[in-house]
């Protein structure tokens, strides 16, 4: 404790909290994963600019003591639980909106605004901030960047890591690395910004950052589409790319069973009958209300033509499009459909292998636990399918679930994870899509950048 007392004198009583004052149970858990039993939190800092950062982590490499980063705790695989005596450094006081540039379409952030402050003071300024999941609420943008976060648009708009311009980080050292470039264009040597997005806090601390923005849309249209196969998606897909023009925002395929959850199990009337192969709520973001919406009718109305469609409802209200977006947003509800509680994988494999690769992964749950009940959904434009199993008696454990989809995974040439990290939860299996010399280059990088290993340690690698 009393060389804790030194931290909280190098970086102030009003940012480093001890004893009493942590509220631990708050720190020890992101949205599924807790901290094992009995792991203690030596200190809670709360630091409100980068400068403090710096001491922190100063500080923290000079006596060897671990550091957990924290942003809004809405990670799902573990990567801000404490799993040692630790510092716990959270981000939520360095949530100034610092500048936005019009001339540049940018915003330059503190890492600890939420999402949603972020969407807002895009709105507010007459911008559009594309990256949107449900963590929105809590979710800080430095976590977004830290997990190179996903979400629902990333087929228009890429990942988090295609809309940060530049970013500041400190190192484990304490070294501030301040990056906050604003042009699209800038070869410099070596982009030092990508390391840190997607390394999920092992490699420094984010404290601001430059994000991209871009103007905002004036129409949307959805559809709720059925299909009598994969085949058939994968040529839907290629019919509303090329026909909008890069307008397509979304394509989010669900299987019957991940239908009825989302429609009847949840008393909601489905808009199209049950008993099709395949589901799609597909959705564009466009410039031009009346010639949009005309296109985006046409291409679905072809597509019926030629037999790929089964059947379609069109959204002709914002109303109606929430009502059929809330189908695939329907995760969130899986308790009250008594889906629950679950065991979700977030992988992706290769978008021509999705359909087979479905149908092996259903195969290998029941061959296995014939009862298994799982779910299969995703945002299949993007490569990323959801698999969502029901944890009850007639499944084996979490970890035997683990090691038959990700070996299966593996032997796709897929990724174990396709927007939510590694973390603890999956660290395990990351050689399923890495390998050796990757992972290696992976150590040594680590290894250069936080020599002591006091950066959130033992996570993703
Ligand atoms: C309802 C719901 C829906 C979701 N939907 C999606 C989705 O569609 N797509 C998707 O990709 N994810 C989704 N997620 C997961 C989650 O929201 C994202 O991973 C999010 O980016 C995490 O941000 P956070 O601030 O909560 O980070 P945290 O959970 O606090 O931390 C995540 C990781 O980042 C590190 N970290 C946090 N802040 C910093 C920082 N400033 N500097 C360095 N490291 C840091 C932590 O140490 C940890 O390793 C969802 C979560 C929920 C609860």
């Amino acid at each position: 404790m009393s060389a804790l007392k030194d931290l909280q004198r190098v970086a102030g009583e009003h940012v480093v909290k001890l004893g009493d004052d942590i509220f631990a149970p708050r720190h020890m858990k992101d949205f599924v994963v807790s901290a094992p039993e009995g792991v203690e939190i030596l200190a809670a800092a709360f630091p409100t600019e980068t400068a403090e950062v710096a001491a922190i982590l100063r500080w923290c490499n000079d006596n060897r003591v671990p550091v957990t980063p924290q942003g809004g705790l809405t990670g799902v695989v573990g990567g801000a639980a404490p799993i040692a005596p630790c510092v716990v450094v959270s981000l939520e006081r360095m949530r100034a909106i610092e500048e936005i540039d019009a001339a540049a379409a940018t915003m330059t952030v503190q890492a600890g605004a939420t999402l949603e402050t972020v969407q807002n003071a895009a709105d507010e300024a007459g911008f559009f901030f594309p990256l949107d999941l449900g963590g929105r609420g809590a979710a800080q943008i430095g976590g977004n960047a830290s997990t190179n976060a996903g979400g629902n648009r990333v087929l228009r708009y890429g990942m988090m890591r295609d809309l940060v311009l530049g970013l500041e980080a400190v190192l484990a050292d304490g070294t501030v690395v301040t990056s906050l470039n604003k042009m699209l264009k800038n070869n410099t040597g070596y982009d030092l910004k990508q390391l840190f997005i997607g390394a999920e806090g092992t490699l420094g601390i984010i404290t601001r950052l430059v994000l991209k923005l871009y103007p905002k849309p004036a129409s949307q249209c959805t559809a709720l589409v059925a299909l009598n196969g994969f085949d058939d998606a994968l040529a839907l897909l290629g019919r509303l790319k090329s026909g909008l023009g890069g307008a397509l925002s979304a394509f989010e395929l669900m299987w019957p069973d991940f239908y009825r959850v989302g429609t009847t199990a949840l008393d909601r009337t489905p808009p199209i009958a049950e008993g099709c192969a395949l589901y799609v709520l597909t959705d564009m973001l466009g410039a031009d209300p009346a010639a949009d919406s005309e296109r985006f009718e046409t291409i679905i109305a072809g597509a019926a033509e030629a037999g790929i469609v089964v059947d379609a409802v069109i959204a002709k209200s914002s109303a109606q499009a929430r009502a059929l977006w809330s189908i695939r947003d329907c995760p969130g509800e899986f308790p009250r459909a008594q889906h629950w509680p679950q065991l979700g994988f977030d992988v992706s494999v290769p978008i021509g292998d999705m359909g087979a690769f479905v149908e092996e992964a259903r195969g290998l749950l029941t061959s296995r636990w014939p009862k298994a009940q799982a779910l299969f959904f995703g945002h299949i434009a993007d490569s990323n399918l959801h698999i969502s199993v029901k944890l009850d008696e007639h499944v084996g454990s979490e970890h035997e679930i683990d090691d038959l989809i990700y070996a299966a995974v593996g032997a796709w040439r897929g990724s174990i994870s396709a927007e939510h990290g590694i973390g603890l939860a999956k660290r395990e299996y990351l050689h399923f899509s890495r390998s050796d010399a990757e992972l290696a280059l992976m150590r040594r990088i680590k290894a250069a950048l936080d020599p002591n290993g006091i950066l959130n340690p033992g996570k993703v690698i």
